[in-house]
């Protein structure tokens, strides 16, 4: 259900949560900022499967070790930020280069023998039409027959070889695109990243401008007093609300549009297609959805915590930026949070083109 939020005592039945725990731990052990590059790090090393990062901070986490901000912000940049998603990606694009060049010299080869299998066929030929004896004739369609099997077996070699090089380059192909959609993806929430989102909000912008007639609204959000939640609930409740969230923004959303975790807490949609209305309907709807839902322990059924969540939401004007639409959306969120917080205030009307 939705609603619930898993306790302590299910911790251990799931690996990925005992990664998030061990990682809230040492951020906590190590006097580390819980930023999510801080978090990422310590999730990706206690989930294994980083061999360069659990070289480098392996040492820092055994008994008497220290780590330091500065340390934990560069072993981020060397093994997660520079490595994972972008060097896979290089990594499949050179496996695919080998493979290409394996097949030209090997289709090459064949070329080659082929041209030698039609000379040998001329030349057979051409004995044949200078009145050739019963002998003669014999030789020759022999040769003939030895020289065409010959070809076939090359051939058959060749066949098998493109067969397998076509499942590896599907294989590769299998990779490079579950490695581009998490490059793109919040491990978190699921959700897009900021890097997609800026790519997708770019986008936008490009074709509301090539095409006069079509429109988007951009929604920010940004769930309520959050550190306060954290404080008294601990991180991992509160990454499990942010889970929540993006199953609530990922259900509201539809494929022309955009859900994306733009930073810790704060969460932004682009709302293809929609004027001023249809983004502040979305907005509160949401509003509404997390307002009615009640958190509750697994076990006892406690009421745990309610939480709200504010919004600003802004229409594309012609002529504006990227940057101009997120400037004018988060005033109006900073509206929301101004004059109390769980509501949606939209960018004035007057001023939508
Ligand atoms: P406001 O209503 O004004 O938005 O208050 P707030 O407390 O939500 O905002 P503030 O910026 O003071 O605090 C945001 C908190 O979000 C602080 C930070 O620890 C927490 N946070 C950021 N990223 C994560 C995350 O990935 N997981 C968890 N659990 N907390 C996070
Ligand atoms: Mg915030
Ligand atoms: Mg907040």
């Amino acid at each position: 259900m939705p609603g619930q939020v898993q306790q302590q005592a299910d911790v251990s039945r799931d690996p990925g949560r005992v990664s998030a725990q061990c990682a809230w731990e040492a951020l906590a052990r190590y006097g580390l900022t819980p930023s999510p590059r801080n978090y990422d790090l310590l999730h990706t090393y206690f989930s294994g499967g980083n061999p360069p990062l659990a070289e480098r901070l392996a040492p820092c986490l055994a008994p008497g070790g220290t780590l330091t901000e500065e340390q934990a912000n560069t072993f981020y940049d060397a093994c997660i930020a520079g490595t994972s998603t972008e060097a896979r990606m290089l990594d499949g694009v050179g496996q695919l280069a080998d493979v290409a060049g394996v097949l030209a010299e090997r289709v090459a080869g064949s070329s080659k023998a082929l041209a030698g299998y039609g000379d040998a066929l001329t030349h057979w030929f051409g004995r044949l039409t200078a009145r050739p004896t019963t002998d003669e004739l014999m030789t020759a369609l022999v040769a003939m027959i030895s020289e065409t099997e010959a070809a076939r077996s090359r051939n058959r070699l060749l066949e098998e070889q493109l067969s397998t090089s076509a499942g590896h380059i599907a294989k590769l192909h299998r990779t490079l695109i579950e490695t581009r959609r998490e490059a793109a993806t919040d491990a978190l929430t699921g959700l897009a990243n900021r890097k997609a989102f800026d790519g997708f909000l770019r986008d936008s912008v490009a074709r509301t401008r090539a095409d006069a007639g079509s429109t988007f609204s951009l929604l920010l959000l940004d769930i309520d007093h959050f550190k306060n939640l954290n404080d008294r609930h601990g991180h991992r409740f509160g990454d499990q609300v942010l889970r929540l969230v993006g199953r609530l923004l990922c259900e509201k959303t539809a494929e022309r549009d955009l859900a994306a975790r733009y930073g810790g807490e704060e969460f932004a949609i682009v709302l293809g297609e929609a004027g001023i209305g249809a983004g502040v309907a979305l907005a509160q709807e949401i509003c509404g959805r997390l307002r009615a839902q009640r958190l509750v322990k697994r076990g006892s059924g406690d009421v745990v915590a309610q939480v709200t969540i504010s919004a600003g939401v802004a229409q594309y004007r012609p002529g504006e930026t990227a940057r101009d639409v997120i400037e004018r959306a988060d005033r109006a969120l900073y509206e929301a949070k101004r004059t109390g917080r769980d509501r949606v205030c939209p960018t004035p009307q007057a001023a939508v083109a």
